[in-house]
């Protein structure tokens, strides 16, 4: 039986850098489901489809293929309808359009049913906000991973300037207030704190530090 971890937690609590860690330290795949309502989002940017408007975005899933495949350093790839978008996802434009297009169950059901399947197959570390509620609700270790939002401003920002993009911290830390307001009270899937979730606030902790904590967890089950 494959073995499964969820990551769940807010905008930018270092989820993606320590799941993907915990899979390479256990042989594990790790799935990235972030990047697929990002690319859900850079569909609808460059199609001028108006994300807050639900019955456009719903129209043109039939429009959208989403797949997964790994670079040769096992890095997650993602393709959207063939290209592989996997850097173009990584602005805040798109990671705003993510988090408007996530809230509508019709984008939901196309990636939890990919994701699902995904983990199907093989032991996986996924991250994301619904893992362990929705998308793998039997997964055998379920993490909440978090961190004040001051701490997470400042690790967005240095990952955003180390890409070249300009940003102004009180910026980062209003969009992603926003982000994390609208994520935690939408309808569909809301981030929550599953009860039976292992609650780590990395606020003070190295990414070392938290992959040791998350190991130690899957260790001791
Ligand atoms: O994690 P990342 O910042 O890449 O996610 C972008 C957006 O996609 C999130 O703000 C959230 O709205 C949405 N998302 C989601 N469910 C997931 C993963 C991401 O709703 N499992």
């Amino acid at each position: 039986m494959p073995y499964s971890i969820a990551i769940d937690g807010p905008a930018g609590a270092g989820k993606s850098t320590i799941a993907k860690a915990v899979a390479r330290e256990l042989g594990y795949v790790y799935i990235d489901t972030g990047a697929m309502y990002r690319a859900v989002g850079l569909y609808c940017l460059n199609n001028g489809i108006n994300t807050n408007d639900e019955s456009s975005v719903v129209a043109s899933i039939k429009d959208i293929d989403i797949s997964i495949s790994y670079d040769e350093e096992g890095a997650q790839q993602v393709f959207l309808n063939g290209e592989n978008v996997s850097s173009k996802i990584r602005t805040q434009e798109v990671g705003a359009a993510a988090s408007t297009v996530s809230q509508y169950q019709p984008v939901r059901d196309l990636l939890v049913a990919l994701q699902q399947k995904l983990a199907s197959k093989t032991s996986v570390v996924m991250d994301g906000r619904d893992i362990g509620s929705k998308v793998l609700p039997n997964a055998d270790t379920k993490i909440y991973l978090t961190a004040s939002v001051e701490e997470r401003a400042r690790r967005r920002a240095k990952e955003l300037m180390e890409k070249g993009e300009t940003c102004d911290i009180r910026e980062v830390e209003k969009e992603i207030e926003e982000r994390d307001y609208r994520d935690m009270h939408r309808e569909n899937s809301p981030l929550i704190k599953v009860p039976d979730a292992v609650l780590i606030d990395s606020s003070d902790l190295t990414i070392d530090e938290t992959i040791d904590s998350i190991l130690d967890i899957v260790i001791k089950r």
